[in-house]
């Protein structure tokens, strides 16, 4: 291939996500599913749903898996389903989607905020040890960005102190820790289907996964109004329910997902080679820990000059973002809950030095070139 280093933006566009590269090739199958839901005008808790939820749970390797509107929703309702409310502690990270904490202060709960491991971006087990009080409730780890969050330290704390896990799994569907997967660990997982997510609906979705029948059947009954028979209320629970054609949907597209992660993990390794053979040692870039199985929800490298180089891409018209410009403890929202700056320096960092490329699947190899040498010519510019 003989793409110059310098290629002219216009001919290489690289959007940070191109869904309709996904859809083009499996538009036929998804057009028939949904049009089955529409023949059958069912709209709400059908069959579709049903079928997804036992496709999933044995995908992800869980006893039962619970299809919820949102992956917000996933995570208010396992909350809710734990009995978590005012006077209780959840401790998470301060690094993640707005939802992981906003979840929490819904309930009436209070959000201990811990900082990261700079090399993963997720929660730091030695942090999480030192914020226990007797009034921890759950402990609520992120596998941020596809990676899982170090699973084998955090289980026996929570263990040890007797508080559940609840893994905020909504970026890490398929990913894996020492062979066991995301979502599968804790007490609960929680996933999102929000479209630019790995396993995307055409719309808001969410699952909750549970090793517990018992507990399953609590998020099934607090979707719903905490209703078992229609119009008798056990629970106050909230309309927390996925609709059929998000699930005929997602049923067409979960078959290809493990061939959706290949992909993107290919681009992972052709983003090194390319970082390595452009001499940007500057560059940090994301880490698969030994035992880690990486499913690359983002790319997210780190870099000198952050803003200067994401005006530079963008101005070529590559795609990128960054997750997240703010901390929890640095949010307006949350200035009540007495953090000032300085108190999580690695996540303040990652604020100010992290930057996620495009990784999507369908990426070609004059994208990533285009990408990669975009950000060299920065780097030689600002040099000369
Ligand atoms: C996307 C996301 C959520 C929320 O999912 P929605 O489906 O958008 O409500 C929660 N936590 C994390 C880490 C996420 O990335």
């Amino acid at each position: 291939m003989s793409i110059p280093a310098t290629a002219p933006a216009a001919q290489t566009p690289v959007p940070l996500l191109d869904l309709k590269a996904q859809y083009e090739p499996i538009r036929t199958q998804i057009l028939e599913a949904v049009t089955r839901v529409c023949d059958s005008q069912r709209f709400i808790l059908g069959p579709e749903t049903q079928a997804l939820e036992r496709e999933l749970a044995a995908m992800l390797g869980v006893a039962d898996a619970v299809g919820v509107s949102s992956g917000t929703d996933a995570l208010l309702v396992a909350m809710m389903a734990l009995g978590i409310g005012p006077g209780d502690e959840v401790i998470t990270s301060t690094y993640s989607f707005f939802a992981t904490a906003g979840c929490i202060t819904r309930l009436g709960a209070r959000p201990v905020l811990v900082d990261i491991d700079p090399v993963t971006y997720n929660i730091d087990p030695e942090g999480v040890a030192r914020a226990l009080t007797p009034r921890t409730r759950a402990i609520l780890p992120v596998h941020l960005y596809g990676h899982c969050a170090d699973m084998d330290a955090l289980l026996p704390i929570a263990t040890q102190a007797g508080v559940p896990v609840i893994e905020d799994a909504c970026q890490s569907i398929g990913a894996t820790w020492r062979g066991r997967q995301a979502g599968a660990m804790g007490v609960a997982g929680c996933f999102s289907f929000f479209p630019s997510k790995n396993l995307g609906a055409f719309g808001d979705g969410g699952l909750v996964t549970t090793q517990d029948p018992a507990f399953a059947a609590e998020i099934r009954l607090l979707r719903g109004h905490g209703a078992e028979r229609r119009y008798y209320h056990d629970r106050v629970g909230g309309n927390f329910r996925l609709d059929e054609l998000q699930a005929v949907i997602l049923r067409v597209k979960a078959p290809h997902l493990s061939e959706w992660t290949a992909a993107r993990r290919r681009n992972a390794d052709r983003y090194r080679a390319l970082f390595q053979a452009h001499g940007l040692s500057q560059v940090v870039l994301p880490v698969e820990l030994a035992g880690a199985f990486h499913i690359y929800n983002q790319f997210v490298i780190r870099l000198p000059q952050r803003d200067a180089v994401k005006d530079h891409l963008q101005a070529q018209g590559i795609g990128c973002e960054v997750y997240y410009p703010v901390p929890f403890h640095l949010q307006q929202c949350f200035q009540d809950l007495g953090y000032k700056p300085g108190a999580f320096p690695e996540s303040e960092r990652a604020a100010d030095e992290s930057l996620a490329l495009p990784i999507y699947g369908e990426l070609t190899e004059a994208q990533l070139l285009h990408v990669v040498s975009a950000i060299a010519g920065f780097y030689e510019a600002a040099r000369a």
